[in-house]
Protein backbone atom coordinates (compact mmCIF):
# COMPACT_ATOMS: atom_id res chain seq x y z
CA UNK A 1 0.00 0.00 0.00
CA UNK A 2 1.56 2.97 -1.43
CA UNK A 3 1.23 6.97 -0.07
CA UNK A 4 1.93 8.93 -3.23
CA UNK A 5 2.51 11.87 -0.77
CA UNK A 6 5.57 10.91 1.10
CA UNK A 7 6.92 8.04 -1.28
CA UNK A 8 8.65 8.69 -3.95
CA UNK A 9 9.47 5.66 -5.22
CA UNK A 10 5.53 5.40 -6.10
CA UNK A 11 5.97 7.23 -9.39
CA UNK A 12 7.56 6.95 -12.11
CA UNK A 13 7.39 8.52 -15.42
CA UNK A 14 7.86 7.83 -19.20
CA UNK A 15 5.78 10.70 -20.77
CA UNK A 16 7.68 13.34 -19.64
CA UNK A 17 10.92 11.65 -20.67
CA UNK A 18 10.67 12.56 -23.96
CA UNK A 19 12.36 15.87 -22.67
CA UNK A 20 11.60 19.41 -23.07
CA UNK A 21 10.60 19.83 -27.08
CA UNK A 22 7.42 17.81 -24.97
CA UNK A 23 7.06 18.97 -21.75
CA UNK A 24 7.76 22.08 -19.53
CA UNK A 25 8.57 21.53 -15.75
CA UNK A 26 5.86 23.59 -13.82
CA UNK A 27 5.17 23.91 -10.05
CA UNK A 28 1.25 23.96 -9.39
CA UNK A 29 0.02 27.28 -7.55
CA UNK A 30 -1.18 26.26 -3.93
CA UNK A 31 -5.16 26.81 -2.94
CA UNK A 32 -5.78 28.39 0.56
CA UNK A 33 -7.47 25.82 2.79
CA UNK A 34 -8.13 23.02 0.65
CA UNK A 35 -10.88 20.29 1.45
CA UNK A 36 -12.44 17.30 0.08
CA UNK A 37 -14.79 17.02 -2.04
CA UNK A 38 -15.13 14.09 -3.04
CA UNK A 39 -13.02 10.76 -3.65
CA UNK A 40 -13.42 7.54 -5.74
CA UNK A 41 -12.13 5.24 -3.38
CA UNK A 42 -12.37 1.98 -5.90
CA UNK A 43 -9.74 3.79 -8.11
CA UNK A 44 -7.89 4.77 -5.13
CA UNK A 45 -7.44 0.53 -4.88
CA UNK A 46 -7.01 -0.50 -8.19
CA UNK A 47 -3.96 2.52 -8.04
CA UNK A 48 -2.69 0.50 -4.92
CA UNK A 49 -3.07 3.48 -2.41
CA UNK A 50 -2.97 2.98 0.74
CA UNK A 51 -6.63 3.07 2.22
CA UNK A 52 -6.41 6.13 4.03
CA UNK A 53 -5.54 8.37 1.58
CA UNK A 54 -9.00 9.90 1.34
CA UNK A 55 -8.39 11.91 4.97
CA UNK A 56 -4.65 12.11 4.75
CA UNK A 57 -3.46 15.90 5.08
CA UNK A 58 -0.50 15.09 3.43
CA UNK A 59 -2.71 13.25 0.08
CA UNK A 60 -5.15 16.05 0.00
CA UNK A 61 -2.44 18.78 0.09
CA UNK A 62 -0.47 16.85 -2.70
CA UNK A 63 -3.87 16.18 -4.69
CA UNK A 64 -4.46 20.33 -4.60
CA UNK A 65 -1.03 21.06 -5.48
CA UNK A 66 0.00 22.55 -2.60
CA UNK A 67 2.73 19.94 -1.72
CA UNK A 68 4.89 17.96 -4.47
CA UNK A 69 6.11 14.37 -4.09
CA UNK A 70 9.69 14.54 -3.26
CA UNK A 71 12.53 14.70 -5.63
CA UNK A 72 10.03 14.69 -8.61
CA UNK A 73 9.37 17.58 -11.12
CA UNK A 74 5.73 18.40 -12.48
CA UNK A 75 5.10 18.79 -16.06
CA UNK A 76 2.72 20.60 -18.60
CA UNK A 77 2.63 19.21 -22.23
CA UNK A 78 2.50 21.17 -25.50
CA UNK A 79 0.16 20.38 -28.18
CA UNK A 80 -2.15 22.42 -30.95
CA UNK A 81 -5.23 21.18 -32.28
CA UNK A 82 -8.41 22.16 -34.41
CA UNK A 83 -11.16 23.97 -32.66
CA UNK A 84 -14.34 24.15 -34.44
CA UNK A 85 -13.34 22.66 -37.78
CA UNK A 86 -10.48 25.64 -38.07
CA UNK A 87 -6.75 25.51 -37.02
CA UNK A 88 -6.18 27.28 -33.64
CA UNK A 89 -2.24 26.98 -33.52
CA UNK A 90 -0.63 26.11 -29.95
CA UNK A 91 -2.97 25.02 -27.12
CA UNK A 92 -1.15 22.77 -24.46
CA UNK A 93 -2.22 21.54 -21.08
CA UNK A 94 -3.24 25.41 -19.87
CA UNK A 95 -4.53 24.16 -16.30
CA UNK A 96 -3.25 20.45 -16.32
CA UNK A 97 -0.32 19.97 -14.33
CA UNK A 98 1.14 15.97 -14.53
CA UNK A 99 2.61 14.16 -11.45
CA UNK A 100 4.11 11.34 -12.96
CA UNK A 101 2.35 7.86 -12.70
CA UNK A 102 1.37 5.26 -10.90
CA UNK A 103 1.20 1.71 -11.97
CA UNK A 104 1.13 3.19 -15.15
CA UNK A 105 -1.16 5.47 -14.78
CA UNK A 106 -0.73 9.06 -15.26
CA UNK A 107 -2.06 11.65 -12.55
CA UNK A 108 -2.98 15.24 -13.49
CA UNK A 109 -4.09 17.91 -11.73
CA UNK A 110 -7.03 20.12 -13.47
CA UNK A 111 -7.09 23.11 -12.26
CA UNK A 112 -4.04 23.81 -10.59
CA UNK A 113 -3.23 27.13 -11.61
CA UNK A 114 -1.21 28.87 -14.55
CA UNK A 115 1.19 26.55 -16.91
CA UNK A 116 3.47 28.28 -19.81
CA UNK A 117 0.31 27.08 -21.80
CA UNK A 118 -2.49 29.06 -20.11
CA UNK A 119 -2.68 31.92 -22.59
CA UNK A 120 -5.07 34.14 -21.35
CA UNK A 121 -6.52 31.77 -19.20
CA UNK A 122 -6.03 31.58 -15.11
CA UNK A 123 -4.95 27.81 -15.06
CA UNK A 124 -8.21 27.10 -12.50
CA UNK A 125 -11.15 25.17 -12.62
CA UNK A 126 -14.70 25.44 -10.79
CA UNK A 127 -16.36 23.33 -8.53
CA UNK A 128 -19.16 22.99 -10.83
CA UNK A 129 -17.40 21.75 -13.82
CA UNK A 130 -14.96 19.75 -11.56
CA UNK A 131 -18.12 18.13 -10.09
CA UNK A 132 -19.23 17.14 -13.41
CA UNK A 133 -16.16 15.36 -14.72
CA UNK A 134 -15.59 13.72 -11.58
CA UNK A 135 -19.44 12.24 -12.16
CA UNK A 136 -19.67 12.12 -15.43
CA UNK A 137 -16.34 10.14 -16.03
CA UNK A 138 -17.22 7.61 -13.48
CA UNK A 139 -21.10 6.79 -14.86
CA UNK A 140 -19.40 6.72 -18.56
CA UNK A 141 -16.39 4.03 -17.00
CA UNK A 142 -18.97 2.43 -15.04
CA UNK A 143 -21.43 1.67 -18.45
CA UNK A 144 -18.80 0.11 -19.97
CA UNK A 145 -17.80 3.73 -22.22
CA UNK A 146 -13.62 4.10 -22.63
CA UNK A 147 -12.98 7.20 -20.58
CA UNK A 148 -10.29 8.62 -18.65
CA UNK A 149 -11.09 8.58 -15.02
CA UNK A 150 -11.20 10.75 -11.97
CA UNK A 151 -9.40 10.11 -8.54
CA UNK A 152 -11.07 12.81 -6.54
CA UNK A 153 -12.04 16.95 -6.35
CA UNK A 154 -10.75 19.11 -3.94
CA UNK A 155 -12.18 22.10 -3.24
CA UNK A 156 -11.18 25.58 -2.30
CA UNK A 157 -12.79 28.90 -1.44
CA UNK A 158 -10.58 30.71 -3.72
CA UNK A 159 -12.64 32.64 -5.86
CA UNK A 160 -12.66 31.90 -9.48
CA UNK A 161 -14.18 34.23 -12.04
CA UNK A 162 -16.51 32.80 -15.09
CA UNK A 163 -19.49 34.46 -15.87
CA UNK A 164 -19.97 35.32 -12.09
CA UNK A 165 -18.18 34.15 -9.02
CA UNK A 166 -17.08 31.11 -8.39
CA UNK A 167 -15.38 28.92 -6.21
CA UNK A 168 -11.85 26.92 -7.45
CA UNK A 169 -11.62 23.29 -7.64
CA UNK A 170 -8.90 20.35 -8.41
CA UNK A 171 -9.95 17.07 -10.18
CA UNK A 172 -7.12 14.71 -10.18
CA UNK A 173 -7.80 12.73 -13.33
CA UNK A 174 -6.07 9.43 -14.14
CA UNK A 175 -5.40 7.57 -17.90
CA UNK A 176 -2.95 5.62 -18.99
CA UNK A 177 -1.86 8.66 -20.83
CA UNK A 178 -3.47 11.88 -22.40
CA UNK A 179 -1.83 12.12 -25.36
CA UNK A 180 -4.31 13.80 -28.26
CA UNK A 181 -4.86 13.84 -31.88
CA UNK A 182 -3.16 17.79 -31.10
CA UNK A 183 0.06 16.57 -29.75
CA UNK A 184 0.56 14.99 -33.29
CA UNK A 185 -0.91 17.97 -35.44
CA UNK A 186 1.75 20.43 -33.52
CA UNK A 187 5.22 18.58 -34.15
CA UNK A 188 3.60 17.87 -37.61
CA UNK A 189 2.30 21.73 -38.16
CA UNK A 190 5.94 23.21 -37.07
CA UNK A 191 7.55 20.14 -39.28
CA UNK A 192 9.96 18.90 -36.31
CA UNK A 193 9.52 15.75 -37.73
CA UNK A 194 11.81 14.09 -35.67
CA UNK A 195 9.71 14.68 -32.52
CA UNK A 196 7.11 13.55 -34.61
CA UNK A 197 8.87 10.77 -34.83
CA UNK A 198 9.71 10.36 -31.09
CA UNK A 199 6.25 10.88 -30.35
CA UNK A 200 4.59 8.28 -32.53
CA UNK A 201 7.44 5.58 -31.36
CA UNK A 202 6.11 6.22 -27.70
CA UNK A 203 2.95 5.86 -28.16
CA UNK A 204 3.46 2.60 -30.31
CA UNK A 205 6.54 1.07 -27.69
CA UNK A 206 3.55 2.08 -25.02
CA UNK A 207 0.14 1.33 -25.94
CA UNK A 208 0.13 -0.03 -29.25
CA UNK A 209 2.74 -2.25 -29.21
CA UNK A 210 1.44 -4.50 -31.74
CA UNK A 211 1.86 -1.92 -34.74
CA UNK A 212 5.61 -2.98 -34.95
CA UNK A 213 4.32 -6.87 -35.73
CA UNK A 214 6.71 -7.73 -39.09
CA UNK A 215 3.54 -8.02 -41.41
CA UNK A 216 3.06 -4.24 -40.49
CA UNK A 217 5.95 -3.13 -42.72
CA UNK A 218 4.80 0.55 -41.81
CA UNK A 219 4.08 0.76 -37.76
CA UNK A 220 2.75 4.93 -38.75
CA UNK A 221 0.21 3.33 -40.88
CA UNK A 222 -0.84 0.58 -38.29
CA UNK A 223 -1.15 2.96 -35.43
CA UNK A 224 -3.73 5.16 -37.55
CA UNK A 225 -5.44 2.28 -38.16
CA UNK A 226 -5.25 1.16 -34.45
CA UNK A 227 -6.11 5.03 -33.40
CA UNK A 228 -8.81 4.46 -35.92
CA UNK A 229 -10.73 1.39 -34.75
CA UNK A 230 -10.79 2.60 -30.74
CA UNK A 231 -12.01 5.64 -31.72
CA UNK A 232 -14.57 3.97 -33.87
CA UNK A 233 -15.74 1.87 -30.72
CA UNK A 234 -15.74 4.75 -28.72
CA UNK A 235 -17.99 7.16 -30.73
CA UNK A 236 -20.40 3.81 -31.25
CA UNK A 237 -20.83 3.57 -27.48
CA UNK A 238 -21.35 7.21 -27.19
CA UNK A 239 -23.78 6.89 -29.49
CA UNK A 240 -25.55 3.87 -28.13
CA UNK A 241 -25.61 5.79 -24.93
CA UNK A 242 -26.79 9.11 -25.76
CA UNK A 243 -23.49 10.83 -25.00
CA UNK A 244 -23.24 14.18 -26.29
CA UNK A 245 -19.48 15.15 -26.30
CA UNK A 246 -20.15 18.57 -27.19
CA UNK A 247 -16.35 19.78 -27.98
CA UNK A 248 -15.10 17.40 -30.46
CA UNK A 249 -11.99 19.47 -30.81
CA UNK A 250 -8.91 17.12 -32.20
CA UNK A 251 -7.06 18.83 -29.01
CA UNK A 252 -9.95 16.63 -26.90
CA UNK A 253 -9.56 13.21 -29.06
CA UNK A 254 -7.46 10.95 -26.90
CA UNK A 255 -4.58 8.77 -28.98
CA UNK A 256 -6.36 5.58 -26.91
CA UNK A 257 -10.19 6.25 -27.99
CA UNK A 258 -10.72 7.27 -24.19
CA UNK A 259 -13.84 9.85 -23.85
CA UNK A 260 -11.27 12.93 -22.84
CA UNK A 261 -12.07 16.53 -21.47
CA UNK A 262 -15.14 16.58 -20.18
CA UNK A 263 -16.66 20.26 -20.46
CA UNK A 264 -20.29 21.36 -21.59
CA UNK A 265 -20.90 17.12 -22.30
CA UNK A 266 -24.63 15.80 -21.81
CA UNK A 267 -26.81 12.90 -21.66
CA UNK A 268 -29.70 13.14 -23.94
CA UNK A 269 -32.76 13.19 -22.15
CA UNK A 270 -35.45 12.96 -24.56
CA UNK A 271 -34.15 11.43 -28.21
CA UNK A 272 -33.16 14.13 -30.24
CA UNK A 273 -30.86 13.30 -32.78
CA UNK A 274 -30.06 17.25 -33.90
CA UNK A 275 -29.45 18.23 -30.10
CA UNK A 276 -26.56 20.53 -29.25
CA UNK A 277 -25.28 20.29 -25.81
CA UNK A 278 -23.04 22.95 -25.76
CA UNK A 279 -24.21 26.69 -25.63
CA UNK A 280 -21.64 28.08 -27.35
CA UNK A 281 -21.21 25.66 -30.73
CA UNK A 282 -24.02 27.93 -32.28
CA UNK A 283 -23.65 26.39 -35.81
CA UNK A 284 -24.13 23.07 -34.34
CA UNK A 285 -20.98 21.70 -35.34
CA UNK A 286 -20.91 18.81 -32.36
CA UNK A 287 -24.83 18.22 -32.41
CA UNK A 288 -25.15 14.70 -31.14
CA UNK A 289 -25.68 12.97 -34.42
CA UNK A 290 -23.18 14.60 -36.21
CA UNK A 291 -20.72 12.94 -33.85
CA UNK A 292 -19.53 9.50 -35.68
CA UNK A 293 -18.76 12.27 -38.71
CA UNK A 294 -16.63 14.46 -36.53
CA UNK A 295 -14.76 11.68 -35.04
CA UNK A 296 -14.21 10.65 -39.22
CA UNK A 297 -12.78 14.38 -39.82
CA UNK A 298 -10.68 14.41 -36.94
CA UNK A 299 -9.08 11.33 -37.39
CA UNK A 300 -8.26 12.64 -41.06
CA UNK A 301 -6.64 15.51 -39.40
CA UNK A 302 -4.54 12.96 -37.67
CA UNK A 303 -3.60 11.54 -40.71
CA UNK A 304 -2.68 14.68 -42.08
CA UNK A 305 -0.28 14.99 -39.11
CA UNK A 306 0.96 11.55 -39.42
CA UNK A 307 1.76 11.86 -43.09
CA UNK A 308 5.64 13.07 -42.74
CA UNK A 309 6.47 9.69 -41.40
CA UNK A 310 4.23 7.21 -43.36
CA UNK A 311 5.02 9.16 -46.42
CA UNK A 312 2.41 7.48 -48.86
CA UNK A 313 -0.85 9.55 -48.55
CA UNK A 314 -2.68 6.42 -50.37
CA UNK A 315 -2.06 3.77 -47.43
CA UNK A 316 -2.91 6.72 -44.72
CA UNK A 317 -6.44 7.27 -46.66
CA UNK A 318 -6.89 3.14 -46.57
CA UNK A 319 -6.22 2.90 -42.82
CA UNK A 320 -8.74 6.12 -42.36
CA UNK A 321 -11.06 4.09 -44.76
CA UNK A 322 -11.90 1.53 -42.34
CA UNK A 323 -13.70 3.54 -40.27
CA UNK A 324 -16.77 3.58 -42.61
CA UNK A 325 -16.58 -0.23 -42.05
CA UNK A 326 -15.63 -0.33 -38.61
CA UNK A 327 -17.65 2.28 -36.81
CA UNK A 328 -21.06 0.91 -38.38
CA UNK A 329 -20.08 -2.52 -37.33
CA UNK A 330 -19.26 -1.32 -33.81
CA UNK A 331 -22.37 0.69 -33.13
CA UNK A 332 -24.46 -2.53 -34.99
CA UNK A 333 -22.71 -4.36 -31.99
CA UNK A 334 -23.96 -2.16 -29.29
CA UNK A 335 -27.51 -1.73 -30.84
CA UNK A 336 -27.66 -5.66 -30.73
CA UNK A 337 -26.95 -5.53 -27.21
CA UNK A 338 -29.00 -2.72 -26.13
CA UNK A 339 -31.81 -5.16 -27.98
CA UNK A 340 -30.77 -8.74 -26.13
CA UNK A 341 -29.61 -9.96 -28.83
CA UNK A 342 -25.78 -11.89 -28.49
CA UNK A 343 -24.75 -10.49 -31.98
CA UNK A 344 -25.49 -8.49 -34.51
CA UNK A 345 -27.21 -9.14 -37.66
CA UNK A 346 -28.53 -7.88 -40.83
CA UNK A 347 -32.14 -8.51 -39.72
CA UNK A 348 -32.14 -6.19 -36.89
CA UNK A 349 -30.80 -2.92 -39.08
CA UNK A 350 -34.89 -2.47 -39.72
CA UNK A 351 -35.84 -2.49 -36.50
CA UNK A 352 -32.98 -0.09 -34.93
CA UNK A 353 -33.98 2.49 -37.41
CA UNK A 354 -37.79 2.19 -37.33
CA UNK A 355 -37.11 2.67 -33.24
CA UNK A 356 -34.71 5.70 -33.54
CA UNK A 357 -36.76 7.60 -35.82
CA UNK A 358 -40.14 6.90 -33.49
CA UNK A 359 -37.79 8.09 -30.46
CA UNK A 360 -36.96 10.92 -32.06
CA UNK A 361 -40.49 11.49 -33.44
CA UNK A 362 -41.66 11.55 -30.18
CA UNK A 363 -38.74 12.85 -28.30
CA UNK A 364 -38.86 9.79 -26.17
CA UNK A 365 -36.62 9.48 -23.06
CA UNK A 366 -33.20 7.70 -24.35
CA UNK A 367 -32.33 5.81 -20.91
CA UNK A 368 -35.97 5.16 -19.30
CA UNK A 369 -36.88 3.76 -23.27
CA UNK A 370 -34.04 1.13 -23.06
CA UNK A 371 -34.73 0.39 -19.48
CA UNK A 372 -38.21 -0.43 -19.86
CA UNK A 373 -37.57 -2.55 -22.84
CA UNK A 374 -35.05 -4.29 -21.13
CA UNK A 375 -37.57 -5.18 -18.28
CA UNK A 376 -40.43 -5.67 -20.63
CA UNK A 377 -38.34 -8.40 -22.73
CA UNK A 378 -38.65 -10.87 -19.54
CA UNK A 379 -42.31 -11.37 -20.54
CA UNK A 380 -42.56 -9.83 -24.13
CA UNK A 381 -46.40 -9.40 -23.73
CA UNK A 382 -47.68 -7.18 -25.85
CA UNK A 383 -50.34 -6.32 -23.14
CA UNK A 384 -47.67 -4.97 -21.12
CA UNK A 385 -48.24 -1.20 -21.24
CA UNK A 386 -45.09 -0.14 -19.19
CA UNK A 387 -43.29 1.05 -22.72
CA UNK A 388 -46.26 1.53 -24.88
CA UNK A 389 -46.96 4.31 -22.40
CA UNK A 390 -44.26 6.17 -23.24
CA UNK A 391 -45.09 6.83 -26.77
CA UNK A 392 -48.47 9.34 -27.84
CA UNK A 393 -48.08 6.94 -31.25
CA UNK A 394 -49.41 3.43 -29.69
CA UNK A 395 -50.02 2.46 -32.58
CA UNK A 396 -46.76 2.83 -33.97
CA UNK A 397 -45.05 1.38 -31.00
CA UNK A 398 -47.24 -1.77 -30.76
CA UNK A 399 -46.32 -2.52 -34.26
CA UNK A 400 -42.43 -1.76 -33.21
CA UNK A 401 -42.79 -4.36 -30.33
CA UNK A 402 -44.44 -7.03 -32.22
CA UNK A 403 -41.90 -7.01 -34.50
CA UNK A 404 -39.39 -7.10 -32.10
CA UNK A 405 -40.88 -9.42 -30.09
CA UNK A 406 -41.15 -11.85 -33.53
CA UNK A 407 -37.29 -11.43 -34.70
CA UNK A 408 -36.08 -12.67 -31.28
CA UNK A 409 -38.23 -15.45 -31.35
CA UNK A 410 -36.78 -16.26 -35.09
CA UNK A 411 -33.50 -15.67 -33.77
CA UNK A 412 -34.04 -18.52 -31.40
CA UNK A 413 -32.89 -16.64 -28.43
CA UNK A 414 -32.05 -18.09 -25.67
CA UNK A 415 -34.95 -17.60 -23.32
CA UNK A 416 -36.50 -14.40 -22.61
CA UNK A 417 -35.30 -13.97 -19.11
CA UNK A 418 -31.49 -13.95 -19.99
CA UNK A 419 -32.20 -12.19 -22.58
CA UNK A 420 -33.62 -9.61 -20.18
CA UNK A 421 -30.99 -9.86 -17.34
CA UNK A 422 -28.43 -9.16 -20.38
CA UNK A 423 -30.44 -6.31 -21.76
CA UNK A 424 -30.44 -4.82 -17.91
CA UNK A 425 -26.53 -4.99 -17.78
CA UNK A 426 -26.15 -3.25 -21.16
CA UNK A 427 -29.25 -0.36 -21.04
CA UNK A 428 -28.33 1.49 -17.63
CA UNK A 429 -30.93 2.54 -15.31
CA UNK A 430 -29.01 5.90 -14.12
CA UNK A 431 -26.94 8.35 -16.41
CA UNK A 432 -25.89 11.62 -15.24
CA UNK A 433 -28.18 14.00 -16.71
CA UNK A 434 -28.13 17.15 -16.55
CA UNK A 435 -29.98 18.17 -13.51
CA UNK A 436 -28.55 15.09 -11.28
CA UNK A 437 -25.37 16.64 -11.78
CA UNK A 438 -26.86 20.40 -11.06
CA UNK A 439 -28.04 19.21 -7.79
CA UNK A 440 -24.95 17.73 -6.29
CA UNK A 441 -23.37 21.28 -7.20
CA UNK A 442 -26.16 23.49 -5.93
CA UNK A 443 -25.91 21.08 -2.45
CA UNK A 444 -21.96 21.45 -2.91
CA UNK A 445 -22.49 25.22 -3.43
CA UNK A 446 -23.78 25.15 0.37
CA UNK A 447 -20.65 22.50 1.58
CA UNK A 448 -23.15 19.62 1.14
CA UNK A 449 -21.10 16.93 -0.40
CA UNK A 450 -23.58 14.36 0.42
CA UNK A 451 -25.68 14.33 -2.36
CA UNK A 452 -22.36 14.47 -4.91
CA UNK A 453 -21.21 11.08 -2.93
CA UNK A 454 -24.32 9.28 -3.27
CA UNK A 455 -24.70 9.99 -7.02
CA UNK A 456 -21.21 9.09 -7.38
CA UNK A 457 -22.00 5.79 -5.78
CA UNK A 458 -24.89 5.16 -8.10
CA UNK A 459 -23.36 6.03 -10.78
CA UNK A 460 -20.57 3.57 -10.49
CA UNK A 461 -23.11 0.93 -10.14
CA UNK A 462 -25.92 2.26 -13.17
CA UNK A 463 -27.37 -0.78 -13.96
CA UNK A 464 -28.39 -1.92 -10.55
CA UNK A 465 -32.13 -0.99 -9.22
CA UNK A 466 -31.14 1.36 -6.03
CA UNK A 467 -34.08 1.57 -4.81
CA UNK A 468 -33.58 4.61 -2.57
CA UNK A 469 -32.96 6.58 -5.42
CA UNK A 470 -35.69 5.86 -8.14
CA UNK A 471 -36.14 9.54 -8.35
CA UNK A 472 -32.75 9.53 -10.20
CA UNK A 473 -34.07 7.14 -12.91
CA UNK A 474 -37.22 9.02 -13.40
CA UNK A 475 -37.85 11.87 -16.54
CA UNK A 476 -35.91 15.33 -16.21
CA UNK A 477 -38.01 17.67 -14.43
CA UNK A 478 -39.01 20.90 -16.71
CA UNK A 479 -36.28 23.09 -15.01
CA UNK A 480 -33.64 20.98 -16.44
CA UNK A 481 -34.96 22.95 -19.92
CA UNK A 482 -33.09 25.84 -18.61
CA UNK A 483 -29.61 25.02 -17.20
CA UNK A 484 -27.04 25.96 -19.69
CA UNK A 485 -24.30 24.44 -20.41
CA UNK A 486 -21.25 26.21 -21.97
CA UNK A 487 -17.45 26.05 -22.23
CA UNK A 488 -16.64 27.99 -19.44
CA UNK A 489 -15.65 25.72 -16.78
P1 LIG B 1 -10.94 23.01 -23.57
O1 LIG B 1 -11.91 23.73 -24.44
O2 LIG B 1 -11.34 22.93 -22.12
O3 LIG B 1 -10.57 21.68 -24.11
O4 LIG B 1 -9.61 23.89 -23.54
C1 LIG B 1 -8.93 24.32 -24.70
C2 LIG B 1 -7.59 24.88 -24.30
O5 LIG B 1 -7.75 25.95 -23.37
C3 LIG B 1 -6.65 23.91 -23.63
O6 LIG B 1 -5.34 24.25 -24.03
C4 LIG B 1 -6.86 24.18 -22.17
O7 LIG B 1 -5.77 23.81 -21.38
C5 LIG B 1 -7.05 25.69 -22.17
N1 LIG B 1 -7.84 26.16 -21.03
C6 LIG B 1 -9.16 25.99 -20.80
N2 LIG B 1 -9.53 26.60 -19.66
C7 LIG B 1 -8.42 27.18 -19.16
C8 LIG B 1 -8.14 27.99 -18.00
N3 LIG B 1 -9.09 28.30 -17.13
N4 LIG B 1 -6.87 28.40 -17.82
C9 LIG B 1 -5.90 28.11 -18.69
N5 LIG B 1 -6.09 27.37 -19.80
C10 LIG B 1 -7.34 26.91 -20.03
MG1 LIG C 1 -9.31 20.38 -23.97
Amino acid sequence: MANPATDASVWTQSYANLGEDFVTPLTPSPLPAPYWVGCNAALGRQLGLDPQWQTSEDMLALLTGNALPTGRSQTAGVYSGHQFGVWAGQLGDGRACSLGEIGGQEVQLKGAGPTPYSRRGDGRAVLRSSIREFLCSEAMHASGVPTTRALCITGSDAPVWREERETAAVVTRVAPSFVRFGHFEHFSHHQHHAQLKVLADYVIDRFYPACRNLEHDQPYVALLAAVTARTAEMVAHWQSVGFCHGVMNTDNMSILGLTLDYGPFQFLDGYDPTHICNHSDSQGRYAFFKQPNIAYWNLFCLGQALLPLIGEQEQAIAALETYKSLYPAALAARMAAKLGFANAHENQRSLIESILKLLAQERVDFTIFWRRLSHWSAGMDLADPQVLDLFVDRDAADQWLAAYRTLHLQSGSDGKGSTSARMLRTNPKFVLRNHLGELAIRAAKEKDFSVLHQLHAVLADPFAEHAAHEDWAGFAPDWAQSIEISCSS
